[in-house]
């Protein structure tokens, strides 16, 4: 049974690949430039200005850590570092390294809240809320999407550099095709993950159900265990993606209610960081204050992160 599922894997992995690599004939994002041509990035051509220094790289260990062959070093002390690897999973399968996770303790040895923003990167509000974070010298998790990395892979970088975590949020966010099998929520994963290897050379094991795990069944949960993603849904949120586009000052209010009396000592609160999402940016800053007012320490979501149910 085992052989057959993971026969019937590599045949839906090999079709993936193979369908990336047609897709990225039109639009391969390896082609698209990091720095799109301004018409006053041509008049600062024609000024002898020195170019500016190259923005730091994040470096592994440093800024994050990076998965060993046998996944054996991600019982983590510091729950401020993201994890990533440098195999796709099924890279890891081919090479026949282990690509389920082992068994992970939760780090609860402190109170964290991990601050995470969905469905980007975009070039309008995940700028500033990246200006924000590093104002606040706060780390946060930013679950993208395969489409938005592959046109906006510069603010992925940003991301990456800056030294947050990156999750998986799909590739195209459409409930129709994510659910309509398994396999098919699964193909959307790995063609993310390749967009974002594509772009910052490593990739994530955390993943966010577009809507969240309500939307699986039984099957969904052994399919991502078995291929070595950990999911993560949130237990307070801003409400900034609900039709009453509640501001700032609600966004605000609406985490205190979430957190009630009694708040839980791991905090997930779900944002996002797509283009009409500025009322998040002016709530922020306060969300920010409040909950280090309350002795909060800000983490990034990693495979040990508690589950917030
Ligand atoms: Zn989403």
């Amino acid at each position: 049974m085992k052989k057959i599922f993971y026969t019937v894997l590599l045949i839906l992995l090999t079709a993936s690949i193979i369908g990336c690599g047609q897709e990225q004939k039109s639009g391969d994002v390896n082609q698209i430039p990091t720095e799109v041509a301004t018409p006053q990035d041509a008049n600062k051509n024609t000024d002898e200005v020195p170019p500016p220094e190259p923005a730091p790289q994040a470096q592994p260990d440093k800024d994050y850590i990076l998965a060993n062959d046998d996944l054996s070093n991600l019982q983590l002390d510091d729950p401020t570092k993201p994890v990533y690897d440098k195999y796709i999973m099924w890279e890891r399968q081919e090479k026949g390294l282990p690509f389920t996770l082992p068994y992970l303790e939760p780090y609860e040895a402190e109170s964290v809240v991990y601050l995470t923003f969905d469905d980007g990167p975009d070039d309008k509000v995940t700028p500033q809320i990246l200006d924000i974070l590093k104002a606040e010298n706060v780390k946060a998790t930013f679950y993208v999407c395969g489409n938005m990395v592959e046109t906006y892979p510069d603010v992925l970088k940003r991301i990456f550099n800056e030294g947050h975590a990156i999750g998986n949020h799909s590739y195209n966010h459409r409930y129709d095709q994510l659910y309509a099998s398994p396999w098919s929520f699964m193909e959307q994963i790995i063609q993310t993950d390749n967009a974002i290897k594509n772009v910052i050379g490593v990739r994530p094991f955390i993943i966010r159900a577009p809507g969240g795990v309500g939307m699986f069944n039984g099957d969904y949960w052994s399919m991502i265990d078995s291929c070595g993603y950990v999911e993560h849904d949130w237990n307070a949120l801003t409400e900034d993606a609900t039709p009453s586009k509640p501001n700032a000052s609600q966004q605000v209010n609406n985490v205190l209610k979430y957190l009630g009396d009694d708040p839980p000592r791991s905090v997930i609160i779900l944002m996002h960081s797509n283009s009409d999402k500025i009322e998040t940016v002016k709530a922020l800053p306060e969300i920010i204050h409040f909950l280090r007012d309350w002795g909060y320490k800000f983490g990034v979501v990693t495979p040990m992160t508690p589950q917030p149910w």
